[in-house]
C-alpha cells in the first residue's frame, strides 16, 4: 500500500527532527521508502504565541495495517521526546497518517484522509510536491485542493 505521512516540529530544533524523523520512516519494517518532500516553514495554528512549524510529508509502500503504522509513528513521536501539551500546540514531532491507499477509515483513534488535510496548506502543498496527480478519496484531485487553499505563509525552504 502506498501511504503518505505528514511530519510536523516546532522545538529541539525542528529541522533536525523532522529529518531525523524521514529516517526512521525509512527504516520501518514491511516498509519500503518512496519520497520525502521538501521541507516547509509555516506559521503555527492555533496558539500563535509558540515557534514556527517546520514541516514535511513523506511516502511509504508498506504492507503495515493502518493501525500497526499508527503505533510505528507514535513510538517514533515517543522517542522524539514527544510530550503531550495544549491541543494544536508545540511539539517536538508530529507524525499523521495523511492518507493509507484509497481506503477511508473513520475509527475513535484513527481517522483517514486525516482530517483538515483539504484546509491546510502545510499538508497539501508538500504533498502535491510528491505526489501531483493524486486523487485524495472522497476529496478530489489536489490540483483542485490546492487552487482554493491559500499558502497562508508557507515557505518552501531551499535545504535540498
Ligand atoms: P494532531 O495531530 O491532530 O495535532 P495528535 O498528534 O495529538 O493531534 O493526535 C491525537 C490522536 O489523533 C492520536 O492519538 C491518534 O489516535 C489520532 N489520530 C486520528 N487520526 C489520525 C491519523 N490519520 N494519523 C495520526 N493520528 C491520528
Ligand atoms: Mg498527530
Amino acid at each position: 500500500m502506498q501511504a503518505f505521512i505528514g511530519l510536523g516540529s516546532n522545538l529541539a530544533a525542528p529541522q533536525q527532527q523532522v529529518l531525523l524523523a524521514q529516517c526512521d520512516l525509512s527504516a520501518l519494517p514491511e516498509t519500503a521508502f518512496i519520497r520525502h518532500s521538501s521541507l516547509y516553514k509555516s506559521p503555527p495554528m492555533g496558539p500563535q504565541d509558540q515557534p514556527d512549524f517546520i514541516n514535511a510529508v513523506s511516502a511509504i509502500d508498506t504492507t503495515l495495517s493502518p493501525d500497526a503504522l499508527l503505533n510505528h509513528l507514535q513510538q517514533i513521536e515517543q522517542q522524539h521526546g514527544r510530550v503531550k501539551q495544549r491541543h494544536w500546540g508545540e511539539r517536538t514531532l508530529d507524525l499523521d497518517i495523511l492518507l493509507y491507499d484509497d481506503w477511508q477509515i473513520e475509527e475513535s483513534h484513527l481517522h483517514v484522509p486525516h482530517k483538515g488535510i483539504a484546509e491546510r496548506a502545510f499538508v497539501l502543498y508538500p504533498l502535491a510536491e510528491i505526489a501531483p496527480n493524486l486523487d485524495i478519496p472522497g476529496l478530489g484531485p489536489i490540483a483542485e485542493l490546492l487552487a482554493s487553499c491559500p499558502k497562508s505563509g508557507l515557505e518552501r525552504l531551499e535545504t535540498k
